[in-house]
């Protein structure tokens, strides 16, 4: 695994950017804030590991609550 996604769920605002730019890793839980799908969680965070990075950064960049992080070999990309 080299890319690594993070999500704040304790900062999102519930735009949807994320989901509309990459369902594919987020959706909107029943909470009504964004979760990362198949994820870890670790206290309010969700750590996903992935092999390449699909659409998180993009994602990432969508954030305006910027609550997503990606990271490769353990340095941040967004
Ligand atoms: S883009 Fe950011 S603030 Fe908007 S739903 Fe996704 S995680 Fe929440």
């Amino acid at each position: 695994m080299v890319y690594r996604v993070e999500l704040d769920r304790s900062m999102c605002t519930s735009c949807g950017n994320c989901v509309d730019i990459c369902s594919e890793l987020f959706e909107i839980a029943e909470d009504g804030f964004s979760s990362l799908k198949n994820s870890e969680n670790d206290d309010e965070k969700q750590i996903l590991d992935l092999d390449n990075e699909m659409c998180s950064i993009e994602a990432a960049e969508s954030c305006p609550a910027m609550c997503i992080q990606v990271y490769k070999d353990d340095e941040e990309q967004v």
